[in-house]
């Protein structure tokens, strides 16, 4: 497959008549520019790289437009968030999947990081097929066509020391042994980490320091091939720091970075409030901080030290965690929002930092080679450059100016998998997000 593209916006610079050659995996084999396109099989008007999504909940996008007037806090929240979780069961999750997934391709984003913790049956007893739920999530994502790392989750307490409340009983495992057994059949039944021909990979998540003890994140950190990503939700509420201070004497950071789960192939999930250590571990550590502004926002968790971060060597990421948000434009401005709201300066992440934040890095979190790379996925989004929100915009700054509403066609894998907002894979049925999420929200009223 060959794709021509007018202009492609690629590390902060604009290349005129790019063309890029796909092989049979869909992986860039040539990314050449200004050589005269040839027959192409795709032409493209302005595009970017692929965005990687390298945070979410699904299910969420279950309660979006539905608790803003409930006031409270993020644990108010969580209330309503947990009885949605207990009415899922893997085919209707599978087609709420299917609608927020698609929802997210049609938006820009070509990859996902689906942070996947509801295992079993309400009551906390395994399915027929302990993996039915993550098996329906890597179906949904197939169907629709958006590149899934599935973050097999590690839930295991509800405070340090703290048995599950009943309303978790489903995310656990029961132990760390038991849990790393039904990740290795998920690894297998999946296809495993890293099939080439397959745009689903198998990655691993420590809920957090509240719902694993620091023995069992040593042992997964430990116990899982080197490939494969770590995610954890780090710091996102000052009580999870109070808990573990109280519990462990140290922050959730140095607990993970003493449990040796620190290094490049591990997420910290918001990394909200932070100590000057705990950022020097994680710029030594080489990890990637994914932030999800809109969320953090939404809940009112506060503004993490991102400029700090990437300072002191971290890599970030973006996600849209919740989905209550699903848009990748709107969720990189809110990152620099953020910091310009919290140091009073303009700039702190120069368009092509921010652009990077969306594509390489969320890659590079879900443990995927960076989009548009030779060797790496040929994943980019076309946008209208001259609508009215991106109409006169240098090129190169349309990441500040495009929204959703913005994406033209959306490529993964050389192949077309969104157009105008409509999936192109899908069945009749199923070539409008809109529809899919309409039908599968009816069912968990
Ligand atoms: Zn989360």
């Amino acid at each position: 497959v060959r794709i021509g593209v007018e202009r492609l916006v690629l590390g902060g610079r604009v290349l005129p008549d790019a063309v890029i050659e796909v092989d049979e995996h869909g992986m860039v084999a040539v990314l050449g520019a200004g050589n005269g396109a040839g027959a192409v099989d795709v032409s493209l008007g302005t595009a970017v790289a692929g965005a990687g999504n390298a945070h979410s909940h699904a299910f969420h996008r279950g309660l979006r437009g539905r608790t803003h007037g409930d006031g409270g806090d993020f644990w108010v929240w969580r209330q309503a968030m947990y009885a949605l979780a207990g009415r899922l069961e893997p085919d209707t999750y599978g087609r709420l999947a299917e609608g927020v997934f698609g929802e997210m391709l049609a938006a820009g984003w070509t990859a996902v990081g689906e942070f996947h913790y509801v295992h079993h049956r309400p009551d906390g007893t395994r399915y027929d097929e302990p993996n039915a739920v993550g098996l329906a999530l890597a179906a949904a994502a197939r169907r629709v066509g958006i590149r899934l790392t599935l973050l097999d989750t590690l839930y295991l307490t509800s405070a340090p020391g703290e048995r599950l409340l009943p309303e978790q009983r489903r995310f656990g495992d029961g132990d760390v042994e038991a849990w790393l057994a039904r990740w290795q059949e998920l690894a297998g039944a999946a296809g495993g980490p890293s099939d080439a021909d397959d745009t689903v990979t198998i990655g691993a998540a420590v809920h957090s320091v509240r719902a694993v003890p620091p023995e069992a994140i040593a042992r997964i950190a430990a116990a899982l091939p080197a490939a494969v990503p770590l995610h954890v939700h780090l710091s996102e509420q000052p009580a999870e720091n109070a808990q573990s201070l109280a519990a462990y004497r140290v922050t959730p950071t140095r607990l993970l970075a003493d449990a040796g789960a620190l290094s490049p192939r591990t997420s910290v999930v918001h990394a909200t409030h932070l100590t000057a250590d705990d950022i020097d571990l994680l710029g030594a550590a080489g990890s990637s901080a994914v932030f999800c502004p809109t969320t953090e926002a939404d809940l009112g968790d506060g503004i993490g030290p991102a400029r700090e971060l990437v300072d002191a060597g971290a890599a970030l990421a973006l996600g849209s965690d919740q989905n209550a948000v699903v848009d990748p434009f709107l969720e990189t401005r809110a990152l620099e929002a953020g910091e310009r709201l919290r140091s009073g300066r303009r700039g702190r992440f120069s368009p092509a930092e921010l652009d990077d934040a969306r594509s390489t890095g969320g890659y590079r979190a879900l443990g995927l080679a960076a989009p548009l790379t030779v060797g790496g996925p040929a994943d980019l989004v076309e946008v209208d450059a001259g609508s009215v929100r991106t109409t006169g915009s240098d090129p190169t700054q349309l990441v500040l100016t495009a929204t959703a509403a913005d994406v033209l066609r959306v490529v993964v894998g050389g192949r077309v998998v969104a157009d105008r907002g409509m999936l192109v894979r899908a069945g009749p049925d199923g070539r409008d997000p809109a529809a899919l999420l309409a039908a599968a929200l009816e069912e968990l009223r």
